[in-house]
């Protein structure tokens, strides 16, 4: 009978997080593997422009995803497109995936799976998610070319994509729950220069349409007055959820569903790591995941030496 063989890094999600481990795993000549169940790349495909990278001023999502998988897989670091269904610390501390019923076996894990798009929690949100509301604006903005459109959000994400659609649509709304925005300053600027309407203190409180969004309803909460936008389409990008779900009841995480982890990235569990936008952290962006994975890689390594 073969031995199954035990892998010294094994990555599930391939966000920028995941894919700097990959590269600094293979630079270590570690055996290294990334496990993804979608595209590369993570949220940052969604992304139309990235501009805050250091030293490529102008790129953007799927161009920096091909290009630090490209890079992961010039150090040896493998990708294999499958999810995985759990995970299991053995006795001798090896770590135990199931994924699509294989048993893949690893000195140390990464957990770099990120978050998914919040819903708002709305009657008919499901029903026309896809017939006039969608969560990825720089994926599906293209259907609504001279069309009317509402963002609805105040962080980054929705502000890009505020300013994203003003280039297609004819006419965009940015419906915020505050009178001020969580985004940048840059962003902010941007968006006051531009077309974008921004409807303040409010909150959409139904959804339109029989058979697809036709509008909304929203509440201004300064005075309970409430409003009819007629819409083409919604796009809803109010922040993510963290998606921990797998290793619920195996690492600590917050209240609010994210990996707490010590500055080196170690989870509660020794040899398990977590990157990027699933831990709790301040700031998340590109940067922020990239450099969470250099930190896990260093100190997996220093765990696998340990543990010889
Ligand atoms: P976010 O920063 O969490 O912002 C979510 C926005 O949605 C906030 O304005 C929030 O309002 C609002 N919101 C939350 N729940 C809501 C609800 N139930 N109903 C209505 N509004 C709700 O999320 P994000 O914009 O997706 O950004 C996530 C992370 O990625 C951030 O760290 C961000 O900096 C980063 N990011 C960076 C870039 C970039 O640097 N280019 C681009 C995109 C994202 P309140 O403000 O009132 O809380």
């Amino acid at each position: 009978m073969s031995e199954v063989k035990v892998h010294d890094i094994v990555i599930i999600g391939s966000g920028p997080g995941g894919m700097t481990a990959g590269i600094y795993g293979g630079r270590a000549e570690l055996d290294t593997v990334i496990l993804e169940k979608n595209f590369h790349g993570g949220q940052m495909v969604s992304t139309t422009e990235i501009e805050n990278y250091p030293a490529i001023p102008e790129t953007n999502g799927i161009q920096l995803a091909n290009d630090m998988l490209a890079h992961a897989k010039k150090f040896g670091a493998k990708i294999d497109y499958k999810g995985v269904d759990s995970i299991e610390v053995l006795e001798d501390g090896t770590k135990k995936l199931m994924a699509g019923g294989e048993e893949i076996l690893t000195k140390t894990v990464i957990l770099s799976m990120g978050s998914t798009p919040r819903k708002l929690g709305l009657d008919k949100e499901d029903k026309f998610t896809g017939r006039g509301l969608g969560y990825c604006a720089t994926c599906d903005g293209g259907f609504y070319r001279n069309k009317v459109v509402a963002v609805n959000g105040g962080g980054d994400t929705a502000v890009e994509d505020a300013l994203y659609l003003s280039r297609i649509a004819s006419k965009v709304y940015l419906i915020h729950r505050r009178d001020e925005l969580r985004a940048n300053k840059t962003l902010q600027t941007r968006l006051a220069e531009s077309n974008v309407e921004v409807v303040w203190n409010s909150t959409i409180k139904e959804i339109l349409g029989e058979e697809k969004l036709t509008g909304v309803i929203t509440v201004d909460k300064t005075d309970q007055s409430e409003r009819k936008i007629e819409l083409d389409g919604l796009f809803v990008a109010i922040g993510g959820i963290p998606t921990s779900g797998l290793v619920d009841g195996l690492v600590d995480l917050n209240p609010q569903g994210y990996i707490i982890t010590g500055e080196d990235c170690q989870t509660s569990v020794d040899g398990i790591y977590a990157v990027g936008d699933i831990r709790v952290k301040s700031l998340r962006q590109v940067i922020t995941a990239a450099a969470d994975g250099a930190i896990a890689v260093h100190a997996a390594e220093k765990y696998i030496l340990e543990h010889q």
